[in-house]
């Protein structure tokens, strides 16, 4: 299958309720052109360096999401032009980020990803953890963010009543802390690949599809 045709079937076969973020992480500029040029202008990204030497080189109306972890010091690489990062994990990335977006008066879109596999070495608040996060308020007083919903990858299993079980979770945290945040809290990324149909049955906003449309990576993800 070209990455023509997988992207025109997702934009086919995905309700419109659903926002596809393409994967574009280790594939060419070129590939991603292709993406581009079948309609796709959404991009995630998992390594901020990469992120913005694409960003650099391609279509200015591209929308870049950055999706896999971010390091404190990488932050001020990707604030001028990253849309939505997906991927906060912690205080004290959220208040880098806020800090760095006033600092380029910038008000940057994040989610906050939870650790709701079973797996130890998932990146992510545990629920108990955002729920002390968030009670304790300080996003508040943040003006630079605007924290726009939730994030998470589910665990890594061929049990679908696991990985559903999962996605099932993370709707409800999501439905409780919209009663917290307002409107304004409106995405629930989950689901990828092998997983996307189940993640939407629970009520995914927000899909992230790699492998399906562009194939296998070119080399394997770093931790
Ligand atoms: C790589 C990656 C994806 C895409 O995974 P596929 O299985 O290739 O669709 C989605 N989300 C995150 C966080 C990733 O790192």
């Amino acid at each position: 299958m070209s990455v023509t045709t997988e992207i025109k079937r997702l934009h086919d076969e995905l309700p419109e309720s659903v926002t596809l973020v393409a994967v574009s992480k280790t594939h060419p500029a070129e590939a991603i052109a292709e993406a581009y040029e079948a309609g796709q202008r959404i991009f995630g990204e998992s390594r901020p360096q990469e992120l913005r030497a694409k960003w650099e080189c391609l279509p200015q109306d591209i929308e870049w999401h950055m999706i896999g972890h971010l390091q404190t010091n990488k932050v001020r690489m990707i604030a001028p032009f990253v849309a939505l990062i997906h991927s906060v994990d912690s205080l004290r990335l959220l208040r880098v980020i806020d800090s760095e977006a006033r600092r380029i008066n910038k008000v940057i879109d994040v989610l906050l990803e939870v650790h709701i596999s079973a797996e130890e070495s998932k990146e992510g608040w545990n629920p108990a953890e955002l729920e002390e996060c968030i009670n304790q308020g300080e996003w508040r007083e943040m003006s630079g963010v605007r924290i726009r919903g939730l994030m998470c990858v589910a665990t890594n299993t061929d049990d679908t009543g696991v990985v559903r079980g999962d996605f099932c979770a993370m709707h409800e945290l999501f439905l409780r802390y919209r009663e917290v945040f307002g409107s304004e809290f409106d995405t629930l990324s989950m689901g990828m690949s092998d997983d996307y149909t189940d993640a939407i049955a629970c009520g995914s906003t927000m899909v992230r599809i790699g492998s399906t449309i562009f194939g296998n990576r070119y080399y394997p993800p770093r931790a």
